[in-house]
């Protein structure tokens, strides 16, 4: 029996590695809120969902270790993005990173295998459009989506017009671009024997081949999408958001003016630890097993915070096998959930926290929490911390550790 040959699915590189320049008041345009998300990971959202995508590399910016960590963070759930790798000084640059990072994390690459290149900064990219791309790249053929301009063109010399140009021939570069794996490390090989020339896609790097090579590839053009924008300017983000708004139906897109999250968190006690709760020590009683410093309070608060906002929970975010968070202070925590909030739009309004345990006796230390943890947050909300026993029942009630429950409201910054 021939049985028929398996397609192969694509990889994807999503490159959110620029300086966003253009866009003030941010100096990385990707990370811009987009109802309730970072812009970049719209797409990647997309990518993931797309069937004919085996993999993601994402590329961030160069430099920004922080910024890499935060894309790590955010994009764990997604069990298709194989690596965050950082980029380089140009776009081609980047490009070759992610490339080079999808060849070494996965080494059932095929050469014929579409990588489609996918700028980060266009969130409103379909699954439509990337199988469409998908499956036009062949051995010797790339895919590149257009659309038609659709004001009259000019060409312009100076200040005067010389010229209207027949605007049919004429095509709008998108992303995704599709090129063979083989092809494209030919192509990324070529440029950077002189990286100095200006490449600003990869239909423009293939274009740039010695012309025996380039002769033997077909770029074919693949109908592009009108919302597939590219998010240059502060305006395209509106457009970016009333489109994403209506045309979702408010069913992935929806952004509330004021949101409530809870958290809950329990840890055990620990006889040669330290007791740290609320952000203070208390001194006198054994502490609480952890690989931070095991403050069961500010993690519920923390994990009410992330989930306000929709970001997930505190284990993604500070994953406990991480040795940057090995025995550390959980206003760290704090700090970085409180940043998570204001990146999506919000603030904290409210929070309301209760703390059970049998021992030690927590009330008189609640002042003391309130100072430390205002003093973090560091804007105006409200503030509650009760303290409370089980009644002797359950496992806090045979003193084996502590559990708190905490609610945070947060409001549109
Ligand atoms: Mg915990």
């Amino acid at each position: 029996m021939v049985r028929e040959p398996v397609q192969r699915l694509a990889y994807a590189v999503i490159v959110a590695a620029g300086s966003g320049r253009r866009c003030p008041g941010s100096q990385t345009k990707q990370f811009l809120d987009l109802c309730g998300q970072p812009l970049y990971l719209w797409s990647v959202q997309t990518f993931q969902q797309c069937p004919e995508i085996a993999g993601i590399v994402i590329v961030g910016p160069k430099h920004n270790y922080q910024a890499l960590l935060e894309m790590q963070q955010e994009t764990a759930i997604f069990d298709k993005v194989m690596k965050v790798v950082a980029g380089g000084e140009s776009r081609t640059e980047s490009v070759s990173n992610g490339v080079s990072a999808l060849a070494a994390a996965d080494n059932d690459i095929h050469k014929s295998d579409p990588i489609l290149i996918h700028d980060g900064v266009r969130p409103l990219v379909t699954t439509e459009l990337i199988i469409n791309v998908a499956k036009q790249v062949g051995p010797k053929q790339v895919a590149i989506p257009t659309t038609t301009p659709t004001a009259t063109v000019k060409k312009i010399v100076g200040n005067t017009i010389t010229e209207t140009i027949a605007r049919e021939q004429l095509g709008l570069a998108q992303t995704p671009q599709g090129v063979p794996y083989e092809l494209l490390c030919e192509a990324l090989k070529h440029w950077r024997q002189n990286p100095a020339t200006p490449i600003t896609d990869e239909g423009a790097l293939i274009e740039n081949l010695p012309p025996n090579k380039r002769a033997e590839v077909t770029i074919l053009n693949v109908p592009g999408e009108p919302y597939n924008l590219k998010i240059t300017f502060p305006e395209d983000l509106r457009q970016a958001e009333a489109i994403l708004l209506r045309e979702t139906n408010n069913a992935i897109a929806f952004k509330p003016r004021q949101a409530t999250g809870f958290g809950y968190d329990v840890h055990a006690f620990a006889a040669s630890r330290k007791l740290i709760l609320g952000g203070i020590e208390i001194s006198g009683h054994p502490g609480l097993a952890g690989h931070s410093d095991a403050d069961v309070l500010i993690h519920a608060l923390v994990d009410a915070l992330l989930g306000a906002v929709g970001a997930g929970d505190i284990g993604q975010h500070f994953p406990d096998h991480d040795p940057a968070f090995k025995n550390r202070s959980s206003l760290y925590f704090l700090e970085r959930a409180l940043t998570i909030v204001k990146k999506r739009g919000f603030k904290l309004e409210a929070a309301d926290i209760t703390i059970v345990a049998e021992q030690p006796k927590l009330a008189p230390h609640i002042p003391a929490m309130l100072t430390m943890l205002k003093k973090t947050i560091a804007s105006p909300c409200q503030l509650n911390i009760k303290a409370t026993t089980s009644e002797g029942l359950g496992f806090t009630g045979r003193r084996e550790g502590i559990a708190a429950y905490a609610v945070a409201t947060v409001i549109a910054d």
